[in-house]
């Protein structure tokens, strides 16, 4: 290909799932450029997603560990306090290298990285606003739309976002001032991760989740409970199947409106800051899609097959942007998928195995069904559960709450659901998902030899608890 010759790839957007898909065309062979608008690369992920906030989740960990866990280590620490200012300026440090390693990585695959806004004229020509200012046009045979989503605003228009006293997640991964007082706006995975982190920083932080449980969408209710209990100790606060009506600046304060959502009774409660966390939406501002007639369904998702085509042959699109979790490793597994389709006309994404994670300490994580589920769809099952107590590790590092629970088929003993809440529950629920993907069964797991001592022989004394009997309990 030479520098006249239309690209064989354009990715428009450079967050997980597009500068993942950018760099695979590459390699791959293709003529490839990305299209971001944001002046970094990464997306919502690298830049006010997942890496800013589990910076600020490890540090506000280890800060809440060195003032309430550390005597009971033989550790004295004595005159721990808050360097708030540093602490932000890590999480960008941390955000900063990891934008500019995608950049090299653009460099290193020979991705051309066009800093501005896409816009489509045809299917096949897309104009871009330069950030640099001016405008040019890029020719090729296939896009992948990757724009990402964006923060869905509180329903009604009553409470607006300004980013310093009533936040985003953006705004929550920036405050300059630890809150006295703050008010989360949904028990999501937001909502906690970020509840979280102000919490162990020092403020008294309320949760109103308009369900009966907290976790968002996915969580096995059994875990869920048990994740409300541990994070009330830890000092949050719930009001589960709470609604707010309201939110008003009055004084400095913000005066937010509850209601019951049976019953309808209603209560005020105020906050320093407020935190609005009920979800995302997919983001497709500017994309100009009315020019070449993609269709969207009633959600603002741009329509898919399974193979990624959208409504228009040449177009494909992953990510938040369509249908599935809001995951950014299910956007990188869709770009590469949607880029071998390109390429070969075969890729692949098994969406039943695709983990989901929630990083507060204790972590909770999970992959395939939940029990409420199966119980719903009438399939016979066994549960095998394993305790953190009973786990030599955990003991060891004085961290002992959670379980594992492995979700098994009765006939075939073929997990179908693997639940974990326990210190690096992140980490183990990768053995979950190679088994599913696998098609193990919890005696295959149970059989696997796990290094002792390790948090991870809880996840092998569950699978034997699925199939026959634990050691251990
Ligand atoms: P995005 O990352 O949103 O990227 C889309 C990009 O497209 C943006 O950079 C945008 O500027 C650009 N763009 C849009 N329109 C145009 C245009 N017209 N022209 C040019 N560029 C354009 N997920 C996890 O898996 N783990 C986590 O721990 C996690 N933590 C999160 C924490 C927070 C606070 C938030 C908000 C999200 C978190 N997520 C997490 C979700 C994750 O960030 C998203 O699922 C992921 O970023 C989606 O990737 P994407 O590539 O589809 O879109
Ligand atoms: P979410 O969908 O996880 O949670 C929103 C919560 O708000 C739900 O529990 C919902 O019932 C509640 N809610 C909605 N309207 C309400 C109202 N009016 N009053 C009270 N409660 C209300 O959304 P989120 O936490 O904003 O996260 C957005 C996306 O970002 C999610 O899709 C998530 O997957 C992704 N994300 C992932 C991670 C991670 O993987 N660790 C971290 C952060 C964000």
């Amino acid at each position: 290909a030479t520098a006249s010759d239309p690209y064989e790839v354009v990715v428009i957007g450079g967050g997980p799932g597009g500068y993942v898909a950018a760099i695979k065309a590459a390699q791959l062979g293709l003529k490839t450029a990305c299209i971001e608008k944001r002046g970094a690369l990464g997306g919502t992920c690298l830049n006010v997603g997942c890496i800013p906030s589990k910076a600020m989740l490890n540090n506000s960990h280890m800060f809440h560990q060195a003032q309430h866990d550390m005597e009971r280590r033989g550790i004295d620490v004595s005159g721990v306090s808050l360097n708030l200012p540093t602490m932000l300026k890590a999480k960008d440090d941390a955000v900063n290298g990891l934008t500019k390693g995608v950049e090299f990585l653009f460099k290193q695959n020979k991705v051309d990285y066009i800093k501005g806004a896409a816009s489509f004229v045809s299917p096949t020509q897309i104009s871009v606003a330069l950030n640099d200012g001016g405008e040019t046009q890029v020719e090729t045979k296939n896009v992948i739309i990757a724009t990402g989503s964006e923060v869905t605003p509180f329903p009604g228009g009553s409470i607006e976002i300004d980013e310093e006293q009533i936040v985003s997640s953006t705004g929550a991964l920036s405050l300059q001032k630890v809150p006295e007082k703050m008010v989360v706006i949904g028990g999501g995975v937001i909502g906690l991760e970020l509840g979280s982190v102000w919490s162990r920083l020092g403020a008294e932080v309320t949760v109103v989740e308009f369900l009966s449980g907290i976790g968002g969408a996915g969580i096995d209710e059994e875990i869920a409970k048990q994740f409300q209990r541990t994070l009330t100790k830890q000092g949050l606060k719930f009001k589960l199947n709470t609604k707010v009506l309201s939110a008003e600046k009055q004084d400095g304060k913000v005066v937010l409106k509850t209601e019951a959502a049976k019953g309808g009774k209603e209560e005020t409660l105020d906050a320093d800051v407020v935190l609005v966390s009920v979800g995302r939406r997919p983001y497709v501002t500017g994309l100009n899609l009315e020019a070449i007639g993609l269709e969207m369904d009633n959600k603002g998702r741009i329509v898919i097959d399974d193979q990624f085509n959208t409504s228009v042959k040449n177009i494909k699109c992953i990510g938040d942007v369509t249908f599935g979790p809001m995951l950014a490793h299910k956007a990188e597994e869709e770009g590469i998928a949607a880029v071998e389709y390109i390429k070969s006309g075969h890729g692949h994404v098994n969406y039943h195995a695709i983990p989901a994670v929630v990083y507060t300490h204790p972590e909770v994580a999970w992959v395939g069904k939940t029990e409420q589920e199966l119980k719903a769809s009438g399939v016979q099952y066994n549960i095998g559960k394993f305790n953190f107590t009973a786990n030599s590790r955990a003991k060891t590092n004085l961290d002992t709450d959670g379980f594992v629970k492995i979700i098994s088929e009765k006939e075939t003993d073929r997990i179908l659901g693997v639940h974990i809440m326990g210190p690096n529950a992140g980490e183990m629920i990768s053995e979950g998902v190679l088994a599913m993907e696998y098609g193990a069964s919890a005696e295959d797991v149970a059989r696997t030899c796990h290094a002792h001592p390790t948090l991870s022989e809880a996840f092998k004394e569950a699978a034997m608890a699925a199939y026959s009997r634990p050691i251990h309990q």
